[in-house]
This record gives structure tokens, sequence and C-alpha cells, in this order.
């Protein structure tokens, strides 16, 4: 946890000596607590204040990363129990279960229904993350399905498995990809040499959380810090618990024992309750769900939720602010002005091409508000909706001067006529009346 200045001033010497460049050691500590000076600058730490110092600087929730590449996912580094605190930080991975003894059309329709779970969300890509490949076979089949895995798909790998010499040979095979391994069998220290050796994240796997800080502290003392933890099977209201209480324990307790990223099973058979489970745990405070279903209405839905849980809720998604062409527009076009926050954009953009009525959007900088936010913070007034007019070339791109405003804020048309010089025609009040109003605009 994060040390105030008075804290780190106790630790410090306080002979005020100057050699750290500051006048005191009170003002040192506050550079300090700042994070604005290193440590080092104090050549008179005792060893156990050096020790403290250090592991406060420490993130509670350690990164941990899998794969590599554009597909590399990383996971922890979270400081708030809630996302009004601050916010969340590394978006939850999603991924896939694959058993090995599927047949291997079958692996490869599933790897292909994988790939093609790319979805575009008020501007953003949703992509999921990863692929675990679950020995349930021999040794040999668990290879050959590892082996298709990775000629078939980019994503990143988990490899679950209670088979040693399977699981090794795997590693073997994959460990350019740098999976995550994660050993069900019965003694973790028989895999976590090799762990350390090829330098790739471990699960620590236990229903018991005592147990969990046993093994994380042993892990640690060997230097094997890449850790991710999983609570195992238990009913969904006890691990929505044990989660909550491993991120209490990291954030509120500094129990560097729990601080490392969870990781959740779901092997639902009813894909309803599945996405349930999934969104359940997406929500409270899984770092990685691994779950079987790959239907596109299970994980849109989940990919929607995340990236709502895992947007700055201080800096609300914003589009650039300027002039959009919608289909084949022209000088003749309407033109509709509304804000640049992408889901206010979007939706407007939605239906305006459902009423394929070639058209402009002037998106006004708003700082991403919605319209009658902006409008109540006086971030969407005729004076902004003017300069936008200057600033974004609208006298080059359409001929008439007609400009449609949305219909919640029709109180400000007399003003924005004034200011702009346009004439203002009141659109609907919600986006989904703008099909017909354009189609009837004349
Ligand atoms: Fe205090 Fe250390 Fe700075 Fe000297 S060098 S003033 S002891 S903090």
């Amino acid at each position: 946890m994060a040390l105030s200045g008075l804290d780190i001033y106790k630790l410090l010497p306080k002979t005020n000596c100057r050699e750290c460049g500051f006048a005191t050691c009170l003002a040192f500590a506050m550079q300090l607590a700042k994070k604005a000076v290193s440590i080092d600058k104090c050549p008179y730490l005792s060893e156990e204040a050096k020790r403290i110092l250090e592991a406060s600087s420490l993130p509670p929730i350690k990164s941990v990363s899998i794969g590599t590449g554009e597909s590399k996912l990383e996971i922890g580094n979270e400081t708030v129990m809630f996302r009004h605190e601050e916010k969340f930080r590394s978006p939850c991975g999603l991924g896939f279960i694959i058993e090995d003894n599927l047949k291997d059309s079958e692996i490869l329709g599933k790897l292909e229904k994988i790939n093609n779970l790319k979805f575009e969300r008020v501007g953003q890509e949703l992509d999921v993350n990863l692929v675990a490949v679950r020995q349930n076979t021999q040794a040999n089949r668990f290879k050959e399905a590892v082996k298709l895995v990775l000629g078939h798909t980019g994503l990143s790998l988990v490899l679950i498995s209670s088979d040693l010499e399977g699981l090794k040979s795997a590693l073997e095979m994959s460990k350019e990809r740098m999976p995550l391994i994660y050993y069900n069998g019965k003694d973790l220290s028989q895999i976590a040499p090799l762990a350390k050796e090829l330098k790739l994240p471990l699960v620590v796997s236990n229903p018991d959380l005592e147990k969990i800080i046993e093994i994380t502290n042993e892990l640690s003392k060997q230097g094997i810090n890449d850790l991710i933890l999983d609570a195992g099977k238990k009913s969904i209201s006890r691990k929505i618990w044990d989660l909550t209480q491993i991120r209490r324990q990291a954030l509120k307790k500094s129990n560097r024992s729990l601080g490392f990223p969870t990781l959740v099973i779901i092997d639902e058979s009813d894909p309803y309750e599945e996405a349930i489970e999934a969104a359940t745990y997406i929500t409270k405070y899984a770092s990685i769900v691994l779950m079987r279903g790959i239907e596109s209405w299970q994980v849109l839905s989940l990919l929607t939720l995340r990236q709502n849980i895992y947007t700055d809720p201080q800096k609300p998604l914003q589009i650039e602010p300027k002039l959009y062409p919608v289909g084949q527009a022209n000088d003749k076009s309407p033109l509709l002005v509304t804000t640049n926050f992408s889901l206010t954009y979007y939706t407007v953009l939605g239906e305006v091409e459902a009423s394929k009525v070639p058209s402009y959007i002037l998106s006004v900088d708003t700082e991403g508000m919605s319209v009658l936010t902006a409008w109540a913070a006086e971030k969407f007034t005729p004076e902004k909706i003017s300069e936008s007019i200057n600033k974004f070339g609208i006298k080059d791109a359409v001929s008439h001067k007609k400009l449609i405003i949305p219909g919640y804020v029709a109180v400000m048309s007399g003003d924005l006529e004034e200011q702009s010089g346009y004439q203002v025609i009141v659109g609907p009040k919600e986006a989904a009346g703008l099909p017909s109003f354009l189609k009837n605009l004349g």
C-alpha cells in the first residue's frame, strides 16, 4: 500500500543533513510520497526502512502477462475496489476451453469460430483473448491438440493439465508463445521450477485461501512471482466471496501473498447460465474468465459489459470532433449536429445510416458529454456549435444554411439561429426518430 509523506518521514534518519538535495528529511519524504524522487538519494536509510519503502512502491496486485505480440494479455495492477474510486485498469481476459478429446475437425471448427469473435462497438474493437487447451486423455493427444491450436490461432494460450509429462511436452512445443501454465495435479512444486526457468506465468489453484497464501509465499521465496490465483470449484456466491476477499486483502490489508490476478473456470453446460456466471465474475473481480461457450450472443454481451466496466469513469469515450459524411453526402445533404460522446455519436450514426439518406453529422467537442449533460454543463451551446461550424469548414461542404439539432435542446434554437446565421430545424428527441424524420425532411 502506498505510504503517506508522514509515514515515510517516520522511517527516515531525521538528521536534515541535506545530502539528498532537500533541506529537510520531511521535504524528501513528501517528494518520495509523490514518487518524484528515488529512495537511493538518501544514503542513510536503514535496511528495514529500504525494505518497507521498496515494498510500498510495488503495485498491490502484481501485473502479469500471458502470450506475446499483439495478442499479449496484461492483467493485474488493479488499485481500487470500486470503479468510481479511480478506474479499473486491466480488462478481464476472456478465453475459451478446448478439450483435447474432441476430434481434430471439431477443434478446428471451434477455433474458426473463436477467431471470428471480433466486434466493433462505439468505435472500439472488442476482441477475445485466450484459448485454453484442457487435457482429458493421453499426453500424445494433448500434444496434438495443442499443436492444432498453435497452428490455427494467434490468441494467447493456457495449458490445463494434471499430467506432468503431458504438460511438459506441450510446453516444450509452445513455450515461445509464453502460455499460462495451469497444472491441476497434486503438487505444484513439480512444475514450478520449469515455470521459473521458462519465465512463464503459473496458476495457483486451491479452494482454501489459507492454502493459496502458503503456496504463494513458498513460490515467492523461490523467486516465482508471475502467479495467477484460482479459488477452485465452488458455488457462485462462494466464488464471489473469495474473489472479493483476494482483492480486499491485497488492496486494503497489503497482503502480498494474495496480491495477484485471479482466474475463474466456468464449467456450466447451460449457455444462458454460463453467460450470466461469466458476467458476474467479470464484474467482481476475475482477471481471467475461461468458459466453454463460444456463441457470439454470449461473447458480445460479455465484451460489451467488459468495455463498460473498464472505461475510465472520469474520461467518457469520445470521438474526434469534426464533420462526418454519411453515405454519398453532397452539398445538398442534411446537416445534423450532435456531441462527441461516442455512444451518442454512434447511436445517431446508426440511425442516419438506417435512413439511407446521405447526410453530414457535425460532432461538437463537448468533452465526451452526451447532449443533455453537455447542454446543462454549458459545453453544447449556440457559441460552441457556431464555433464548430466555422472550424470544420461546413460552408465548403454544404451549400444550404440549415442545421438540425437534437429535440432535447430545442430551447437553444433562437440563439443558435442568431449566432450561426443558420436556419435551425429541431430534430427528434430520440435518435430512433431520425430515419422517418430524415425521409420526410423534404
Ligand atoms: Fe534526511 Fe536522508 Fe535527506 Fe539527509 S539525505 S536530509 S537523512 S532524507
